[in-house]
């Protein structure tokens, strides 16, 4: 672990996205969950998954987030915000991060199936855009893919119902 201050900060902003993703199992969703930091650090947008609570095919943990960041704030361009998030953002959610302006992307737990941000594909670090993400990875990812892994385990013993990635 390292011990620079910004470490300390995105462990900490990694718990607040962690509480969002628990949020998410009182409707069945997966538990994934994201802030959006400000420039002075706090916190101006959260969300969770609510795919199934708003029966809503984009209601990504990190589009919510996004979209509460930019009402609080007023603007679209979050070009001074960091979006932390419990697991690596997929093709949608990297794209609104590009769209967003979002410098800085801290990342829980990576997706080797479906992640756009490294894994699959590198959407926020795409030459041909012309913006460009920071990416930190792996932070708290322990907790996040324990969260993941419960979800997952739970659906298995419902009879009829299959696992169910994002
Ligand atoms: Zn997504």
């Amino acid at each position: 672990m390292s011990t620079r201050p910004e470490a300390a900060a995105d462990a900490w902003a990694m718990g607040e996205a962690l509480d969002e993703a628990a949020l998410a199992l009182a409707t069945g969703d997966v538990p994934v969950g994201a802030v959006v930091l400000g420039p002075d650090g706090t916190v101006v947008g959260r969300g969770h998954n609510v795919r199934e609570a708003a029966a809503d095919p984009a209601g990504h943990a990190e589009v919510v987030a996004l979209r509460a960041a930019a009402a609080a704030l007023g603007r679209w361009r979050l070009d001074d915000c960091t979006l932390v998030v419990t697991l690596e953002p997929c093709l949608m959610c990297a794209g609104a991060t590009v769209l967003a302006r979002v410098p800085r992307l801290v990342l829980g737990a990576w997706d080797p199936k479906a992640g756009a941000c490294g894994s699959q594909w590198d959407v926020v670090r795409d030459r041909r855009l012309n913006h460009r993400v920071e990416v930190v990875g792996g932070v708290r990812a322990a907790e996040s893919s324990e969260l993941l892994l419960r979800f997952f385990e739970t659906r298995r013993q419902e009879p009829g119902e299959g696992a169910q990635g994002l």
